[in-house]
């Protein structure tokens, strides 16, 4: 650690007892104050070289006393340590003044004593408070009067005003007073402004702070009612496999052991219960594949025209028989759980081959656009179209249209939005009726690294 660093962190250490509050000003006043201590001592010794040669030249010896005297109190303030830092300032503003004063009676009017006062209200001002730097102010304007009086009635010699008329000696000090007075009340104003941004912004802050962990507990909520639907999904699909398994098994034994004895009506209500179970059969799979969606999942990195790729071949036969064509150009790798973006790309391009319109060949477009912290994926086609009515409840579970045309189970887009969940990301489609529908997902490019859940 370099010298300077060391003494600043002393001096900071023995300045700062408590932690002060960054949203407060009275923090900005004491870091000022830090600051015009760590400098001023580190730099007050220079000044004592040019006090040497002032004393030599004009034989005011005192000068060089007072510069020593100076540095020695700025050392006491930035190294002794059971000084309060307000007593601290006080102790400042009351030494610089003190100076200034004697720099005015010692080098007079010409020298750096006016400087040094208006200077010594700022700092008071800066580091203190307005309050400080109007009693500066005041205790000025009480002496320069007196000083001003004197040279009229002349009570005792002053080398001061030796060359001043009384109205000289005013027109100069009323100036000082008088831009002292507006500086100061300029500052004030700033700093009640400034005081009272920080509050709001600390409020605001606080509520902030709060709406952030109240959303994150809802989060929580949300997430454990989800788990827990999940489960119940789970569970229930695969207790009602068990009954339905044997419900299946006792009506084909029926069928194929009684059915001579059966009448014509009665084999086809058996039939009926057949179809229906199988249906129901493969509408439990697919809820325990709901269900199950997303466990294990492992983030990696792949080319989604690979994906595509592979989907062709997967899709073979669905595509040649409906003479559906795919068309995408350049396809990006992405970070994702690759199983789970495949079925995505699965539903969603067979759904599209599904839904086509009896009329025309179907053509499939994908398409992925890049945003600054996502990927954004449309697949574009040319089918049945979906009324606007039905654009949100169709991402719901089970939830169908043209139940009696095509065939399905109602939770392929359900599991589409559950996969684009996981990802960090949307879905949502826009469709006209009878021209066609795009849906479109986005993919976080966020996602936290390899976890398996
Ligand atoms: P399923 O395909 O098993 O019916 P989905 O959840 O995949 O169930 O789709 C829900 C409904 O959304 C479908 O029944 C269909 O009416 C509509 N749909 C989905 N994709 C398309 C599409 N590309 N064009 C027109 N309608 C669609």
């Amino acid at each position: 650690m370099s010298f300077w660093s060391k003494y600043k962190i002393t001096v900071a250490r023995t300045i700062f007892r408590q932690q002060d509050s960054i949203q407060n000003l009275s923090y900005y006043r004491n870091q000022l104050f830090f600051y015009i201590l760590l400098y001023g001592l580190a730099f007050s010794p220079i000044a004592i070289i040019p006090g040497i040669i002032a004393s030599y030249r004009t034989g005011y010896y005192n000068l060089v006393i007072l510069n020593i005297l100076t540095f020695i109190v700025l050392l006491i303030l930035g190294f002794a340590k059971p000084i309060k830092i307000k007593a601290r300032k006080l102790i400042l503003v009351s030494f610089l003044f003190g100076v200034a004063w004697t720099l005015l009676y010692q080098l007079k009017l010409e020298g750096p004593g006016l400087i040094y006062l208006f200077s010594v209200t700022i700092v008071s001002c800066l580091i203190h408070s307005g309050k400080l730097a109007y009693l500066s102010i005041l205790i000025n304007a009480i002496i320069f009067t007196f000083i001003g009086l004197n040279i009229e009635f002349k009570w005792f010699h002053l080398p001061l005003t030796e060359n001043h008329q009384m109205i000289t000696w005013f027109g100069i000090v009323v100036n000082l007073i008088f831009l002292s007075i507006i500086i100061v009340a300029c500052f004030d104003v700033i700093f009640k402004k400034l005081e009272k941004n920080i509050i709001q912004q600390r409020t605001l802050n606080e509520t902030i702070n709060n709406d952030n962990l109240k959303m994150a507990e809802t989060q929580k909520v949300l997430r454990d009612k989800n788990e827990e639907l999940n489960q119940f999904a789970h569970t229930i699909a695969h207790d009602l496999k068990e009954p339905l398994r044997s419900m299946q098994t006792f009506a084909h034994l029926t069928i194929s052991r009684y059915q001579e004895s059966i009448p014509e009506k009665g084999q086809e209500f058996l039939s009926h219960i057949q179809t229906s179970s199988e249906r129901m059969a493969i509408l439990l799979d697919s809820l325990l594949e709901y269900a199950q969606l997303g466990k294990g999942k492992r983030i990696s990195v792949f080319s989604v025209k690979d994906i595509v790729q592979e989907l062709e071949k997967d899709l073979n036969q669905l595509i040649t028989e409906n003479q559906a064509k795919i068309i995408y150009n350049s396809l990006p790798k992405i970070k994702g759980y690759e199983i789970e973006f495949k079925q995505l790309l699965q539903n969603l391009i067979a759904n599209a081959i599904k839904f086509k319109k009896d009329d025309e060949d179907i053509t499939v477009k994908i398409k992925a656009n890049e945003k600054a912290d996502l990927w954004e994926f449309l697949i574009t086609d040319n089918g049945i179209g979906i009324e606007s009515k039905h654009k949100e409840k169709i991402f719901t579970i089970f939830h169908r249209l043209h139940r009696n045309k095509f065939p399905g189970t109602g939770l392929g887009l359900a599991n589409c939005k559950k996969i684009v969940e996981i990802h960090g990301g949307n879905i949502w489609v826009d469709s006209i009726p009878e021209k066609g529908s795009t849906f479109y997902f986005t993919i976080s490019k966020n996602l936290e690294t390899t976890k398996n859940e």
